[in-house]
Protein backbone atom coordinates (compact mmCIF):
# COMPACT_ATOMS: atom_id res chain seq x y z
CA UNK A 1 0.00 0.00 0.00
CA UNK A 2 1.66 3.56 -0.76
CA UNK A 3 -0.27 7.01 -0.23
CA UNK A 4 0.85 9.49 -2.31
CA UNK A 5 1.24 13.09 -0.40
CA UNK A 6 1.55 16.51 -1.27
CA UNK A 7 4.35 17.46 -3.61
CA UNK A 8 5.02 13.85 -4.07
CA UNK A 9 7.41 12.35 -6.61
CA UNK A 10 7.92 8.94 -7.70
CA UNK A 11 11.16 7.08 -6.70
CA UNK A 12 13.14 4.69 -8.55
CA UNK A 13 11.65 1.35 -8.69
CA UNK A 14 14.84 -0.14 -6.81
CA UNK A 15 14.10 2.42 -3.92
CA UNK A 16 10.87 1.01 -3.54
CA UNK A 17 11.74 -2.12 -3.18
CA UNK A 18 14.39 -1.63 -0.82
CA UNK A 19 12.05 0.60 1.05
CA UNK A 20 9.03 -1.54 0.57
CA UNK A 21 10.58 -4.24 2.42
CA UNK A 22 12.08 -2.45 4.97
CA UNK A 23 8.22 -0.80 5.46
CA UNK A 24 6.81 -4.33 5.44
CA UNK A 25 9.27 -5.35 8.24
CA UNK A 26 8.65 -2.21 10.75
CA UNK A 27 4.90 -2.47 9.66
CA UNK A 28 4.57 -6.13 11.36
CA UNK A 29 4.71 -4.27 14.76
CA UNK A 30 1.32 -3.02 15.69
CA UNK A 31 0.17 0.41 14.47
CA UNK A 32 -3.19 2.13 13.94
CA UNK A 33 -4.99 -0.29 16.43
CA UNK A 34 -3.62 -3.11 14.15
CA UNK A 35 -1.96 -6.36 16.43
CA UNK A 36 1.58 -7.55 16.56
CA UNK A 37 2.05 -9.76 13.68
CA UNK A 38 5.30 -11.22 14.25
CA UNK A 39 4.27 -13.25 17.42
CA UNK A 40 6.61 -16.24 16.44
CA UNK A 41 8.41 -18.50 14.24
CA UNK A 42 5.22 -19.32 11.86
CA UNK A 43 4.74 -15.33 11.56
CA UNK A 44 8.06 -14.79 11.00
CA UNK A 45 8.16 -17.62 8.24
CA UNK A 46 5.45 -16.63 6.63
CA UNK A 47 6.92 -13.07 6.36
CA UNK A 48 10.31 -14.34 5.05
CA UNK A 49 8.48 -16.23 2.61
CA UNK A 50 6.09 -13.43 1.41
CA UNK A 51 8.91 -11.03 1.39
CA UNK A 52 10.73 -13.54 -1.32
CA UNK A 53 13.41 -13.81 1.29
CA UNK A 54 13.10 -17.79 2.28
CA UNK A 55 10.75 -20.79 1.44
CA UNK A 56 8.20 -21.27 3.50
CA UNK A 57 9.09 -24.61 4.55
CA UNK A 58 12.86 -23.40 5.68
CA UNK A 59 13.58 -24.02 9.44
CA UNK A 60 12.58 -20.68 11.70
CA UNK A 61 12.50 -21.08 15.20
CA UNK A 62 10.64 -18.90 18.38
CA UNK A 63 14.43 -17.63 19.03
CA UNK A 64 14.53 -15.86 15.52
CA UNK A 65 11.57 -14.24 15.75
CA UNK A 66 12.36 -12.73 19.22
CA UNK A 67 15.56 -11.68 16.74
CA UNK A 68 13.32 -10.54 14.63
CA UNK A 69 11.13 -7.89 16.97
CA UNK A 70 14.66 -6.74 18.65
CA UNK A 71 15.86 -6.04 14.89
CA UNK A 72 12.38 -4.39 14.27
CA UNK A 73 12.78 -2.53 17.12
CA UNK A 74 15.80 -0.61 16.34
CA UNK A 75 14.40 0.46 13.06
CA UNK A 76 11.81 1.64 14.20
CA UNK A 77 13.49 3.59 16.80
CA UNK A 78 15.62 4.79 14.06
CA UNK A 79 12.54 5.68 11.83
CA UNK A 80 11.15 7.67 14.28
CA UNK A 81 14.30 9.96 14.63
CA UNK A 82 14.06 10.52 11.07
CA UNK A 83 10.68 11.79 12.03
CA UNK A 84 12.00 14.05 14.71
CA UNK A 85 10.19 12.23 17.31
CA UNK A 86 12.10 13.29 20.76
CA UNK A 87 11.94 9.61 22.73
CA UNK A 88 13.63 8.66 18.98
CA UNK A 89 16.44 11.26 19.60
CA UNK A 90 16.64 10.11 23.23
CA UNK A 91 16.68 6.12 22.60
CA UNK A 92 18.87 6.62 19.45
CA UNK A 93 22.12 5.64 20.71
CA UNK A 94 21.46 2.40 22.01
CA UNK A 95 19.08 1.99 18.96
CA UNK A 96 22.26 2.28 16.78
CA UNK A 97 24.92 0.60 19.53
CA UNK A 98 22.15 -2.35 19.21
CA UNK A 99 22.05 -2.45 15.17
CA UNK A 100 25.94 -1.91 14.77
CA UNK A 101 26.65 -5.01 16.78
CA UNK A 102 23.67 -7.45 15.33
CA UNK A 103 24.90 -6.50 12.33
CA UNK A 104 28.33 -8.53 12.47
CA UNK A 105 25.66 -11.27 12.65
CA UNK A 106 24.27 -10.63 9.20
CA UNK A 107 27.43 -9.97 6.53
CA UNK A 108 26.69 -8.48 3.23
CA UNK A 109 28.70 -9.47 -0.27
CA UNK A 110 29.51 -7.27 -3.12
CA UNK A 111 28.06 -8.89 -6.20
CA UNK A 112 29.45 -7.30 -9.20
CA UNK A 113 28.90 -7.41 -12.58
CA UNK A 114 29.06 -5.21 -15.98
CA UNK A 115 25.51 -3.34 -14.61
CA UNK A 116 26.80 -2.10 -11.58
CA UNK A 117 27.31 -3.66 -7.67
CA UNK A 118 25.32 -4.40 -5.31
CA UNK A 119 25.64 -5.87 -1.63
CA UNK A 120 23.61 -8.75 -0.71
CA UNK A 121 23.32 -11.78 2.45
CA UNK A 122 26.74 -13.85 2.64
CA UNK A 123 24.14 -16.16 4.00
CA UNK A 124 21.52 -18.22 3.58
CA UNK A 125 18.50 -19.16 5.86
CA UNK A 126 16.97 -16.97 8.21
CA UNK A 127 20.37 -15.34 8.72
CA UNK A 128 20.31 -14.04 5.24
CA UNK A 129 16.85 -12.84 5.49
CA UNK A 130 17.81 -10.35 7.88
CA UNK A 131 20.74 -9.86 6.07
CA UNK A 132 18.97 -9.05 3.31
CA UNK A 133 16.69 -5.72 5.99
CA UNK A 134 20.67 -4.25 6.27
CA UNK A 135 21.27 -4.66 2.73
CA UNK A 136 17.88 -3.01 1.49
CA UNK A 137 19.16 -0.20 4.12
CA UNK A 138 22.64 0.07 2.33
CA UNK A 139 21.08 0.39 -1.13
CA UNK A 140 18.27 3.18 0.71
CA UNK A 141 21.24 5.19 2.04
CA UNK A 142 23.43 5.45 -0.76
CA UNK A 143 20.86 6.61 -2.92
CA UNK A 144 19.98 9.13 -0.36
CA UNK A 145 16.29 7.79 0.52
CA UNK A 146 17.37 6.69 4.16
CA UNK A 147 16.39 9.37 5.89
CA UNK A 148 13.21 9.27 4.45
CA UNK A 149 12.06 6.07 6.03
CA UNK A 150 9.93 7.56 9.06
CA UNK A 151 7.21 5.89 11.41
CA UNK A 152 4.10 8.39 11.33
CA UNK A 153 4.19 11.03 14.39
CA UNK A 154 -0.13 10.25 14.80
CA UNK A 155 0.01 8.58 17.87
CA UNK A 156 -2.99 6.53 17.02
CA UNK A 157 -1.05 5.66 14.26
CA UNK A 158 2.91 5.10 14.27
CA UNK A 159 3.20 3.34 10.75
CA UNK A 160 6.47 3.02 9.02
CA UNK A 161 6.12 4.91 5.42
CA UNK A 162 8.56 6.40 2.77
CA UNK A 163 8.41 10.01 2.62
CA UNK A 164 8.07 11.17 -0.73
CA UNK A 165 7.79 15.45 -0.26
CA UNK A 166 9.87 17.16 -2.27
CA UNK A 167 12.33 18.62 0.91
CA UNK A 168 11.41 15.10 2.81
CA UNK A 169 9.45 17.36 5.54
CA UNK A 170 6.68 14.74 5.38
CA UNK A 171 5.81 13.13 9.41
CA UNK A 172 2.43 11.56 8.55
CA UNK A 173 1.69 8.39 6.81
CA UNK A 174 -1.23 9.59 4.89
CA UNK A 175 -3.49 12.89 4.19
CA UNK A 176 -6.05 11.04 6.83
CA UNK A 177 -3.38 11.06 10.06
CA UNK A 178 -2.24 14.73 8.58
CA UNK A 179 -5.95 15.86 8.74
CA UNK A 180 -6.59 14.67 11.80
CA UNK A 181 -3.41 15.75 13.66
CA UNK A 182 -4.30 18.98 12.33
CA UNK A 183 -7.91 19.17 13.65
CA UNK A 184 -6.57 17.75 17.14
CA UNK A 185 -3.28 20.98 16.94
CA UNK A 186 -6.64 23.20 16.08
CA UNK A 187 -9.30 21.86 18.74
CA UNK A 188 -6.33 22.52 21.55
CA UNK A 189 -5.32 26.09 20.16
CA UNK A 190 -9.03 26.83 20.66
CA UNK A 191 -9.52 25.46 24.04
CA UNK A 192 -6.51 27.72 24.86
CA UNK A 193 -7.80 30.77 24.18
CA UNK A 194 -10.81 30.06 24.84
ZN1 LIG B 1 -0.27 7.56 9.96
Amino acid sequence: MTTQQPGAEQCPPSVCHSSDLLLGFVNTAPWGGNPETMNGAEDLSAWLARAGLLDAEADVTGADAAAARELRDAFIMIFRAHSGCADGQDALPAAERYIQRIAQRYPLVSQLSAEGCRLVPAQDGVLGGFGALFAAAADLAARGGWARLKMCKDPSCHRGFFDKTRNSSGLYCSTACSTRMAARAYRSRSKKSA
